[in-house]
């Protein structure tokens, strides 16, 4: 079985596909492959989101911090704010500008006898040119690259969206503020995520026992299977448990907040990972010049392990040497954990080295 996967091509199948989510099956790639997918999914895709906010004036029921903490977590339009939008931190203005920044404003009050809601309706995005003393960064074309309702909450154009409802406030109520929302990821804030759930399932039949079922006088009639069941084939009562088998078909479901399309998401999601493992690879050439038998590091791995094509998972689950471990951990019992996944292609090479090089450093 496992032979047979190391010489597949990881595939995808979408089996459902919705404006915020996006349902697909990963089949040929290892369990670590997957489960780092996911999390690059979750906290690592940058959006924007609103970082801080100017309280001009509040008179509604809530205190200021509590406003803040919820205008924060209002999803707004990112999508390619990878390019549209420089980073605050980068950018060489006193605090913030159009390029590293969008400014939206709230100014709300009551008048009538009803309860009013504020909602992220209510919240407009409102340009930098108003103000005289903003010091603005070096010039750039970020603006160019941002889409139609950049920066704006996701569903405001939108009838069919029920807005974000913010606070209640009554007769002679008012609340007024300046918000400046920043591009980020969410492994600072949660704010910063582009997904509301990102989840992966495997194994569905539990062949490979991952679990015990606890049950009455029925082991299969009393456990519901999900619907995933039906894409692979029930043990048959006489099948003996082989201990060597490994997780290779991955249901995933994404749901997103709206900020990023499923897409976007999953795409950008791989693009991530696929830099990620491309900057260990170049920490690791930087290396080798020091890589004289005997005389190298404890950090360093040994240079055939790489040629070997034996790739990240040389050490399985007993833990492998140095940087190696951190990817081999997730796959009790199984090596090459990102060999198998990527092929030997080696696409996503650096630059300087040859594609068709692969993991070889
Ligand atoms: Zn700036």
């Amino acid at each position: 079985m496992q032979s047979t996967r190391d010489e597949l091509e990881p595939s995808v199948r979408i089996r459902d596909l919705k404006k915020d989510r996006v349902n697909f099956v990963l089949e040929n790639v290892d369990l670590a492959f997957a489960n780092s997918l996911r999390r690059v999914m979750m906290a690592d895709l940058p959006t924007i989101a609103i970082d801080l906010v100017e309280i001009q004036a509040n008179t509604t029921v809530l205190p200021d911090e509590f406003i803040a903490h919820r205008l924060g977590m209002v999803p707004l339009v990112s999508t390619n704010c990878d390019e549209g939008m420089r980073d605050n931190r980068d950018c060489t203005c006193m605090a913030a500008c159009q390029y590293c920044s969008i400014q939206l404003k709230l100014d709300v009050a009551c008048h009538n006898n009803t309860t009013m809601d504020i909602t992220s309706n209510h919240l407009e995005v409102s340009s930098y040119h108003d103000y005289d003393d903003v010091v603005e960064g070096e010039a750039g074309d970020e603006p160019t690259k941002r889409v139609e309702f950049f920066g704006h909450p996701v569903g405001k154009s939108d009838p069919d969206v029920a807005p974000i409802l913010i606070c209640k406030i009554r007769k002679g109520q008012e609340l007024k503020l300046r918000c400046i929302a920043k591009k980020g990821i969410a492994k600072e804030h949660a704010k910063w995520s582009p997904c509301s759930a990102v989840s992966f399932e495997y194994d569905p039949h539990n062949k490979l026992r991952h679990t015990t079922y606890w049950f009455e006088t029925d082991e299969r009639g009393e456990w519901p299977l999900g619907e995933n069941a039906s894409e692979e084939e029930p043990p048959r009562d006489d099948e003996a448990f082989d201990f060597n088998a490994t997780p290779g078909k991955f249901y995933f479901e994404v749901e997103t907040d709206g900020s990023l399309g499923p897409q976007e998401v999953v795409m950008q999601g791989l693009a991530a990972l696929q830099s990620k493992l491309a900057t260990i690879v170049l920490g690791l050439k930087k290396t080798e010049p020091n890589m004289v038998p005997g005389e190298r590091g404890d950090e360093a791995p040994p240079a055939d392990a790489w040629a070997s094509g034996a790739g990240w998972g040389e050490g399985g689950a007993g833990g492998g040497g140095g940087n190696a471990s951190g990817w081999g951990n997730a796959s009790p019992g199984r090596g090459g954990a990102a060999t198998s996944a990527w092929g030997s292609g080696g696409g996503w090479s650096s630059p300087t080295q040859p594609a068709a090089a692969g993991w070889n450093v």
